[in-house]
């Protein structure tokens, strides 16, 4: 499985629970992290015990694998572009200057990865990137091209080809998410300003979730993922995730995750899969 997301802890966010599933079960599952996160906003005494911000968050995402036991961690390190409309979108080092100049390019560093860990079962971000952001919806967008890249011959790179199976969008718990907004609209918050610098729009966050098709049970592995998550303590680590909330309560919200499937295309938008992996072929 390759999980092919575009920060330090996007895994752990987003998927900790699900890539703890899959590893406990035997599978070998690789994390293609596109930047090094250097634009997170990081507290000033944290920041000063590391080179950069870059060197910080690099060392918590080895943490958190050691955590979540990936075979591997393969960094495209493109400089973390920051959210949607910053000037560092146009740092010509930025994955989004990358997405917009050189596509092509960045589609084949990602169809090299999946020619050589080969893997059946590809998990990317929504087409909103989770919260817009644009790194989020760069290596959304040159994933999914490079899927189907992948197994063309006339596509060269030099290795064989190699065509994945499956092709999920996920990222965000949904569940975890309205519960979010539903507690903020309690407490009077603008849905539209969210987050520490007030650029989340969390309403169109919303607005953008697509249609769930799987939904895997990652109910045994809320421990684990709470562990990945605390390992990018410079991001909030656990208490993000966490909540405030009891264990047995964010098992009934978080215990059951949902994923979009792309590839191949649903006959209709239900919930018909219960794992990531069912029908793959060896
Ligand atoms: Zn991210």
């Amino acid at each position: 499985m390759l999980v092919a997301y575009a920060h330090p802890d996007d895994e752990s966010f987003g998927s900790g629970g699900l890539i703890a599933k899959y590893v406990q079960a035997g599978v070998a599952v690789y994390y293609l992290c596109a930047t090094n996160g250097e634009l997170g906003t990081v507290p000033p005494e944290m920041a000063s015990q590391h080179p950069s911000v870059a060197e910080l968050r690099r060392a918590e995402l080895d943490r958190a694998a050691q955590i979540l036991g990936f075979k591997e961690v393969i960094r495209l390190n493109y400089k973390d572009s920051g959210m949607m409309g910053a000037a560092s979108n146009d740092d010509p080092d930025s994955l989004w200057y990358h997405s917009q100049h050189h596509f092509d390019e960045l589609v084949r560093r990602v169809v090299e990865v999946m020619r050589r860990v080969r893997p059946q079962v590809v998990l990317t971000f929504n087409r909103f990137g989770g919260y817009g952001h644009p790194d989020h919806i760069a290596i959304q967008r040159a994933t999914e091209a490079a899927f189907h890249l992948a197994g063309d011959p006339a596509y060269e790179t030099g290795q064989p080809p190699y065509a994945p199976q499956k092709l999920y969008y996920g990222g965000l718990p949904a569940a975890m998410l309205r519960l979010f907004a539903w507690t903020m609209r309690l407490r009077g918050k603008d849905l539209r300003h969210m987050g520490t610098n007030k650029d989340i729009d969390f309403q169109a966050v919303l607005d953008h979730l697509e249609p769930t098709h799987a939904r895997v049970d990652v109910s045994d592995y809320l421990t684990v993922w709470d562990a990945a998550s605390a390992a990018h303590e410079s991001q909030g680590g656990g208490r993000l995730m966490q909540n405030n909330l009891p264990l047995w309560l964010r098992r009934r919200l978080m215990g059951q995750q949902g994923f979009t499937r792309v590839v191949p295309p649903p006959t209709q938008d239900r919930v018909d899969e219960t794992d990531l992996f069912a029908g793959v072929s060896e």
